[in-house]
């Protein structure tokens, strides 16, 4: 078993079915589906999601899986160079 894969069945209580950690932050799982369970904590001045945990699980088939994040959208330059969206 991962770290990975037991840190998140430790935070959420839930053994994990796979391990889907290793492809890296993930907008969609292998299964398919784009529903995940995560925990999140709220802004008390907006009540909007304040953040998020970045480890996961698959809502549908229960892997373990990284969340994504806008800081992991990046292209190329002109240059080659990395730049982040
Ligand atoms: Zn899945």
């Amino acid at each position: 078993m991962s770290d990975r894969k037991a840190a998140i069945e430790s935070v959420y209580h839930v053994p994990c079915k796979e391990d889907h950690t290793d492809f890296g932050p993930i907008m969609d799982c292998l299964c398919g589906s784009s529903m995940f369970i995560l925990g999140a904590w709220f802004d008390p001045d907006t009540r909007e999601i304040g953040g998020y945990l970045l480890e996961g699980q698959c809502m549908q088939c229960g892997a373990a899986v990284r969340l994504p994040t806008p800081a992991d959208q990046v292209f190329l330059d002109d240059e080659g160079e990395v730049r982040h969206l």
